[in-house]
């Protein structure tokens, strides 16, 4: 009997997807609407310098680790990894910033210099954020989310309940932490999940664990290099990504689908997974197909899209760690704009990578490689004039906060907002990093993983579980993966 599965979307989910279907035995294509793989985690090059497109913080090395070795491999590999030290810089204000170190005792004296008794409450923090990442790992990052009953062990009832798992994580944080600065530190990896702090469990503290004691790392070359590392896999498996082939329709008969349309072609397999954003699936599915409604998807919460600005600079620049943040605005301003009047920010607080700091490969010789993060609120239009305005805003603050004069020195731009993420990626709205973290939008919450219409259909990506992030895709590849597996033995009555 034969096993052929076609995945849509060659993004690090369906790339994940794919190497996992085949190492377990299947036949895979993949089928990718644009010209190289990767999905937002793509890269350009121009002009000497190489941006990565999307991802720059490399979190959760165990999960990539992981990932890898279920193929006999390690990440060294594929690509170096080296762990960033400091980790990231804050910016408040001119002259006045915080590197966050690596090193625990580094740490713990910073948090003590800001807020006395601060150090002894980061320690008893992270022991429960410790315990929260160990309980992710373990009872739900890998778990396909059908209901509740998934997650509903003895253990995690009891944890959940002893734990406060879901009560306010901004409450929480404010409750320890007095001092502003601190709290800014540890609400910031709760942002990079697309989420508000004050909507987000307290549960999600597991990313403290995560940014403060896990590390934040960089796989020299660049984050493409996960890319190239999964595509050598998928090599070696006899796996064909078929490029520039964007898949136009799916072909259905009784309750199963047979086939993909590409380019006016039509290819037939045994099992589907779609990897492109979960709502442009169904959108490519009959209405009475689609696991989800319109009215579904209006009612969801996303998390931002990003106003991006690629910039080549033709010097070395002073005050820049690898990655900075700009937090000389007011925060709470910022996230009103993104998540109550959904408007474009007045002040925003924003995120340059100057991943040239420790990779030499990203720029020419003597220059920077400049990549600039504005949250937005996804749906909105994105002009020309507003894309100059926050152009000019962004970079007139770059060079009062670090002191010095950057503008005259740009030799390379590019700017990227919401409309381009829907040209290029059919995201909806235009989103960046798929849903927002809330508690609603959680665990069995999600957007299911196999569409409950179709018996042969599934879904992965960061629109479903285990949620938006590089570690996340690879997960949720497994998840498909593992998912149609046990289908597919089940009708085969294999054990
Ligand atoms: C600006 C930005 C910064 C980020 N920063 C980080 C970070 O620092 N660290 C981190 O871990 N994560 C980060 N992320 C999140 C991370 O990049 C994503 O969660 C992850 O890459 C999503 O992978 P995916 O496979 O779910 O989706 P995608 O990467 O979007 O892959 C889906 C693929 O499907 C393709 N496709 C769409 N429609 C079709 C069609 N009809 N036919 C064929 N193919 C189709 C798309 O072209 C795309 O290649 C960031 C994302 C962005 C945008």
């Amino acid at each position: 009997m034969s096993k052929k599965v076609i995945v849509t979307g060659a993004g690090l989910s369906g790339l994940s997807a794919a190497a996992q279907l085949a190492i377990r035995g299947f036949e895979v294509e993949v089928y990718e609407k644009n010209d190289i793989p990767g999905g937002r985690a793509r890269h350009f090059k121009s002009d000497g310098f190489t941006f990565d497109m999307g991802p720059t913080w490399y979190w959760f090395p165990e999960i990539f680790e992981n990932f890898f070795r279920k193929f006999g491999y390690s990440t060294i590999d594929f690509y170096k990894l080296d762990r960033l030290n400091p980790a990231y810089r804050i910016f408040y204000g001119v002259n006045d910033c915080i590197d966050v170190p690596a090193e625990d005792k580094e740490l713990f004296e910073l948090f003590e210099t800001i807020e006395k008794g601060s150090s002894k409450k980061l320690k008893k923090f992270l022991k429960s954020a410790y315990n929260n990442y160990q309980f992710a790992l373990k009872e739900i990052i890998y778990k396909p989310g059908y209901g509740v009953g998934n997650y509903l062990s003895w253990f995690s009832i009891t944890r959940a309940l002893k734990h406060n798992f879901f009560s306010s994580y901004s409450r929480y944080i404010k409750s320890l932490f007095k001092e502003n600065r601190l709290q800014r530190i540890l609400e910031f990896p709760i942002t990079s999940l697309g989420g508000s702090p004050q909507k987000a469990p307290c549960f999600y503290n597991l990313m403290n664990y995560v940014d403060l004691k896990l590390g934040t790392w960089y796989p020299q070359g660049g984050i493409y290099k996960i890319v190239e590392a999964i595509l050598k896999l998928l090599d070696g498996l006899q796996v064909s990504v078929h490029l520039n082939s964007p898949v136009e329709n799916y072909d259905i008969i009784d309750n199963k689908v047979t086939g993909i349309y590409t380019r006016g072609k039509n290819f037939h397999a045994d099992y589907f997974v779609a990897s492109a954003d979960y709502y442009h699936a169904e959108q490519l599915l009959a209405k009475e197909c689609r696991n989800y409604s319109d009215k579904y998807w209006d009612k969801k919460k996303l998390s931002p899209s990003a106003l991006i600005y690629f910039l080549g600079v033709n010097k070395k620049l002073d005050n820049l760690q690898h990655h900075n943040l700009f937090y000389d605005a007011s925060f709470d301003d910022h996230l009103k704009d993104l998540y109550d009047h959904l408007k474009w920010p007045e002040a925003p607080v924003f995120y340059v990578s100057c991943c040239s700091k420790t990779d030499k490969k990203a720029a020419p010789a003597g220059m920077e490689n400049l990549v600039i993060i504005i949250p937005v609120t996804p749906g909105l239009e994105d002009t020309g004039k507003i894309k100059e305005h926050y152009y000019d805003l962004v970079t007139n603050r770059l060079e009062h906060i670090t002191q010095q004069n950057i503008r005259n020195s740009i030799v390379y731009k590019k700017s990227y907002a919401q409309s381009d993420f829907i040209t290029d990626y059919n995201a909806f709205q235009g989103n960046a990093y798929g849903l927002a973290n809330t508690l609603k939008q959680s665990g069995f919450l999600k957007p299911k993983i196999r569409n409950r219409h179709l018996t042969n259909m599934f879904y992965t990506g960061q629109l479903t579980l285990p949620g938006p992030g590089m570690p996340s895709a690879l997960v949720s590849g497994e998840i498909a993966a593992s998912e149609i597996d046990k289908l597919h033995r089940k009708s085969m009555k294999i054990t």
